[in-house]
């Protein structure tokens, strides 16, 4: 097997071996790690169909993760997708006629990013071996909502290792908040703060790129990781549903091995619709991916336009995993359309911290006409969760709903009858309020949970464990800061120790 090392986006790291990678979660000089080339595939689709969820994430992670074993990396997937998956198939796919949804909900947190955080802390603490760390790892993690919740089930009770959460004050559900305010586990910890997504993001890249905060707390037996999707060990575990899905269609008759498929992209930080871009660049065939926002559609404008802009107001959405402004993940692609160009995508990121917003050449903007952006209202969201109930008689949530009605707005504009994949985020447990007053408009509930029975009703499908445990679970976290008081926080919580 060829031998993959990872190399930082802005150019100052090469020659980094995957657990390295992982251990640091960003690149020392702020960019993000990539893999210095993408590993194609040896197998043919056909090879492939044989395998179940399991072997598929063998076969990929193998291919990138190559100074772990076979046995290391056998031994973490083994350990994430488990019976906590409440799906044998753990990422099933559902035909409705003409259009295909990828539950991608059936982990412990409901969210899609289950499908990286069950694997995540098991790579990591395999590196810290690997790598002779002696240092406690802390995992600091923004949280637009769902992956804090799922970075804290992943790493809760793992030994050497610390989780931080900062979620918005007021940017998540209420379900989402009560998932982690309700956390169990001696090294979690969960604050509130007082501004949007960004703000957290933001604010845990500073604390990264702070030299100073990581050297003092190297001294005290701490070393600074990441959860978010900006850790490369995030993004190769999410290409394979991308494959998973490809086999089911095939197996289902639904199309033959080598036909292009499309797949829609409920989209925030950029990190799932990169990982198909991964899985395209291996050999899958991917026709489009379609890049779907909700009216924070500052990705559409980027598509459309070729200029990043952030002056524009921050919305908060009934999607809010997607209220985000700085994709990170968009780095990432930048680099590999560029030619790998580390000077101009430093430039770029540079303008963008600067002035808040930089513009592409066009050549590079002609690299990524196979990614269709689309945005979609609000309005348009909850007619989807409604459209979608009464022709499929299937409730999706109001990320999924985003993908979906973005692709009704791709489909009347282009003729395409390509297969088509919706990615589905998230359960509609965790959004009962937003899901049922689209679909009965007279909806006022005391709380979310409220609803529960009723979704459980009208969806005819068993309510989750989680959600029904969370209703009477007692809250463990209720710190909360300022925007510019992150810092502190952590230096206190690490203190206390
Ligand atoms: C995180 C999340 C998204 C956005 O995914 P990115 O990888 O950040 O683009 C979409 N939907 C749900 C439910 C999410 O939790």
């Amino acid at each position: 097997m060829k031998n993959i090392l990872y190399e930082s986006t802005r150019g100052g790291e090469s020659g980094v071996n995957a657990s390295t990678a992982i251990l640091n979660g960003l690149a020392h000089d702020g960019g993000l790690y990539v893999p210095h080339e993408i590993p194609v595939l040896d197998k043919t689709l056909d090879e492939l169909s044989n395998m179940d969820y399991k072997q598929i994430a063998n076969y990929i992670m193998q291919k990138f993760l190559t100074d772990f074993t076979a046995s290391e990396i056998n031994e973490c997937i083994v350990k994430a997708y488990d019976d906590k998956f409440d799906s044998n198939l753990i990422a099933p796919l559902i035909s409705k006629s003409d259009i295909h949804f990828l539950e991608l909900f059936h982990g412990p947190t409901l969210a899609f990013k289950d499908m990286a955080l069950t694997i995540l802390p098991h790579l990591m603490k395999i590196a810290t071996h690997k790598n002779g760390v002696k240092e406690k790892i802390v995992i600091l993690t923004a949280t637009s909502g769902d992956t804090g919740k799922a970075a804290l089930e992943g790493f809760a009770d793992i030994e050497g290792i610390e989780i931080i959460v900062f979620y918005p004050q007021d940017g998540v559900s209420e379900i989402q908040k009560k998932q982690m305010t309700t956390q169990t586990g001696q090294n979690t910890h969960v604050i509130a703060i007082k501004g949007n997504f960004d703000d957290a993001q933001n604010g845990v890249k500073a604390i990264y790129n702070d030299k100073e905060f990581n050297e003092n707390l190297f001294s005290n037996g701490y070393k600074l990781s990441s959860a978010n999707s900006i850790n490369i060990g995030r993004l190769i575990p999410q290409i394979v549903y991308y494959f998973s899905s490809y086999i089911q269609l095939c197996n289902r008759k639904t199309i033959k091995p080598g036909e292009n498929i499309n797949f829609v992209v409920p989209t925030g930080n950029f990190g799932n619709i990169l990982a198909g871009f991964y899985a395209k660049e291996m050999g899958l065939p991917i026709n489009h991916l379609i890049c779907a926002s909700n009216e924070n559609n500052i990705l559409y404008d980027f598509f459309k336009t070729g200029t990043y802009d952030i002056n524009r107001k921050f919305l908060t959405t009934i999607s809010p995993s997607m209220d985000i402004l700085i994709s990170s993940n968009l780095e990432r692609l930048i680099y590999i359309t560029s030619g790998r160009n580390s000077g101009l995508t430093n430039s770029y990121m540079n303008n963008l911290k600067r002035l808040g917003c930089y513009t592409l050449s066009n050549d590079i903007k002609e690299k990524m006409l196979f990614i269709h952006a689309q945005y979609v209202t609000e309005e348009e969201t909850m007619a989807a969760i409604k459209g979608v109930h009464s022709k499929y008689d299937y409730i999706i949530d109001p990320h999924t709903a985003v993908a979906y009605a973005a692709y009704i707005k791709y489909k009347a504009k282009n003729v395409d009858d390509t297969a088509t994949v919706i990615l589905s985020t998230a359960s509609p447990y965790k959004f009962p309020k937003d899901v049922l007053s689209s679909i009965n408009k007279n909806i006022i509930p005391n709380s979310e949970f409220d609803l529960i029975e009723e979704l459980s009703n009208i969806s005819n499908t068993i309510v989750p464990e989680s959600i029904k445990e969370l209703m009477h679970k007692p809250i463990n976290h209720n710190l909360f800061c300022d925007k510019l008081e992150m810092k502190k926080v952590v230096e206190t919580i690490l203190k206390g120790n």
